[in-house]
């Protein structure tokens, strides 16, 4: 869809984090996060929501969620890990995304996005280069 920054990512036009890929889906590392290792999981294809993105897609975002999850435990110690998914209102890009929130023992989420923001490119140092 023109004009939709997450096809843009997919597209490659706008470069990404990029932490796991398939000819479906495309994850990569949320640039505001709110905790360290915050992702997203995109259907390549776009659809702007959970009530119209096929159930393929959901089905195997779930089964990406789980590689993502043992990549973040293995590789970065997370004691957890929050998904989120939004609609409509609090969604601020109109096609489906799945936020991964990693979560540490006693961590501070932060809602505003700017506490983790510096620490993206080592994340993502510490998630593919290791
Ligand atoms: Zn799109």
């Amino acid at each position: 869809m023109k004009d939709c920054l997450f096809c843009k990512i997919v597209k490659g036009e706008i470069p990404s984090y990029t932490v796991y890929e398939d000819d479906l889906v495309k994850a990569f590392l949320d640039v505001n996060p709110v905790s360290n290792g915050h992702c997203l999981i995109i259907p390549k294809k776009h659809y702007e929501n959970f009530y119209d993105v096929d159930d393929e897609i959901l089905t195997h975002s779930r089964k990406v969620a789980n590689k993502i999850y043992e990549m973040f435990k293995e590789k970065i110690n997370i004691d957890g890990i929050t998904v989120v998914q939004n609609n409509f209102y609090g969604q601020a890009i109109k096609h489906f995304h799945i936020h991964l929130i990693p979560r540490y023992e006693n961590d501070k989420i932060d809602w505003k996005r700017q506490k983790y923001k510096r620490h993206v490119e080592n994340i993502y140092k510490e998630l593919i280069e290791k």
